[in-house]
């Protein structure tokens, strides 16, 4: 394997930054959100676009404005990132709620009363919604009996996904839709991380006869999961080559139907995975002999990325050496998170066995650099494990200043919320 390389960061900017905001922090760069977005409103299409972030991916209101900025739309996973969106500045228009579990009636109320979308992902949530809101137009999120996960927990089609109506239920939803004199506005599909064009027509193709099966429907919405490769031995999702033959099913779909559907995605990891790292220092070096392993430890940790625990996902790792020379000698480390825990570990096999990484040789102080962090990272996290606090964000702005989007937690805020109750102590 390849010894991975610095992304949009330089060596010198790794220093000002541990310098000026201390480690561990979040980095993101605007320059990198920007481009990634203009590659997603690039994606192939025949009648119109609309791409929503799918903001879960990353939160943090700055990115939500960088993107806003760009045109971009939200799609948001629950009744609280809809609050969060309306918080950075999108109209409720621009938001699409597509959701596990559906808000309180008056939380339910709120949002779509106040013109926010919404995506129904179960033939209960038709239901619910068609109850509280007759006659109202409705979009339909489908599990079309397939999905493309990367792995088997990010998979979410299929008849072991619990995602979206399944694809065999359209009666049931057209009985609903009847009973409440529900409109169809939109057809929806999300079947998980992938990257193969041929995946990608069949999805389109399903969706598409969605669109056949609810005439009424304007909108096709293909979701995300567009595989983005972390590692330079991964590859990324090419959208010019998956977008090119779905955009001549739309044609054709006019074609047959005389109906000019419109086209969303809805990208998260995509617009933002490669536009964020993790600066961290490295501060224990261990061995556990001549046949076990060199071990770094730094100070962030599965509290901070969570994936390689819950994933066995990998992100590159790069040394930054604080002395000017480099050593230019290259060693096998396992790398550890800073948690009392056997689980966290950033240098495994898939499926969660420990593996050596090569990496520049380094001493205890030397910082880390977390690749490949800038989405389900922040926003997904063990957060607050072992106590340690929630790590700062800071973005590099196109200007290349750096401006702290996020504080570093402060201890008080770790419990602030427990209450006393000594008088039963
Ligand atoms: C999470 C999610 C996405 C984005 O998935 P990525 O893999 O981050 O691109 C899009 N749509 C829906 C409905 C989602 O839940």
């Amino acid at each position: 394997m390849e010894i991975e390389n610095l992304r949009f960061l330089t060596k010198e900017q790794a220093l000002e930054l541990e310098s000026q905001f201390g480690t561990p922090i979040f980095v993101y760069s605007q320059q990198e959100i920007e481009k990634r977005a203009d590659t997603a409103l690039a994606f192939p299409q025949a009648y119109g676009i609309t791409v929503r972030y799918a903001m879960k991916a990353n939160p943090n209101s700055t990115i939500l404005k960088i993107l806003k900025k760009k045109g971009i739309k939200i799609d948001a996973s629950s009744y609280y990132e809809v609050k969060r969106a309306l918080g950075a500045g999108f109209k409720p228009e621009d938001i699409l709620l597509t959701s596990q579990e559906l808000p309180s009636e008056d939380q339910f109320k709120e949002v779509i009363l106040g013109g926010t979308d919404f995506n129904a992902c179960s033939l209960n949530q038709l239901e619910f919604f068609g109850k509280l809101f007759p006659s109202r137009k409705v979009s339909l999120r489908f599990n079309p009996g397939l999905g493309s996960g990367g792995t088997t927990k990010t998979n979410v089609g299929g008849n072991t996904s619990s995602f979206g109506i399944w694809f065999e239920h359209t009666n049931e939803v057209k009985k609903i839709l009847k009973k409440y004199d529900l409109k169809v506005k939109r057809v929806h599909t999300h079947i998980g991380s992938g990257s193969d064009p041929e995946v990608w027509k069949a999805v389109a193709r399903y969706t598409l006869e969605y669109a056949e099966i609810f005439p009424e429907a304007e909108i096709v919405n293909l979701g995300g999961g567009y595989k983005v490769g972390r590692m330079l031995d991964e590859k990324s999702t090419d959208f010019q080559k998956i977008g090119e033959p779905v955009r001549q099913l739309f044609i054709e779909f006019f074609e047959k139907h005389g109906r000019k559907l419109h086209f969303e995605i809805e990208p998260g990891t995509s617009l933002v995975a490669n536009t964020g790292a993790i600066l961290s220092t490295i501060m224990d070096k261990v061995s556990t002999g001549e046949k076990g392993n060199t071990f770094l430890k730094l100070n962030t940790g599965m509290d901070t990325n969570t994936r390689p625990s819950l994933y066995g996902s990998r992100h590159p790792l790069i040394v930054v050496h604080k002395s000017k020379e480099s050593k230019n000698t290259v060693k096998e480390f396992v790398v550890v998170g800073h948690c009392c825990e056997s689980g966290d570990l950033f240098t495994q096999e898939f499926g969660g066995e420990i593996s050596k990484r090569k990496l520049e040789d380094c001493e205890i102080g030397d910082l880390m650099v977390m690749e490949g962090t800038g989405a389900y990272c922040s926003g997904m996290s063990t957060k607050n494990y072992n106590s340690f606090p929630e790590s700062a964000e800071v973005l590099i702005a196109n200007d290349g200043k750096f401006h702290l989007i996020r504080k570093r937690q402060e201890l008080s805020q770790i419990f602030q919320n427990e209450l006393d109750v000594e008088s039963i102590l």
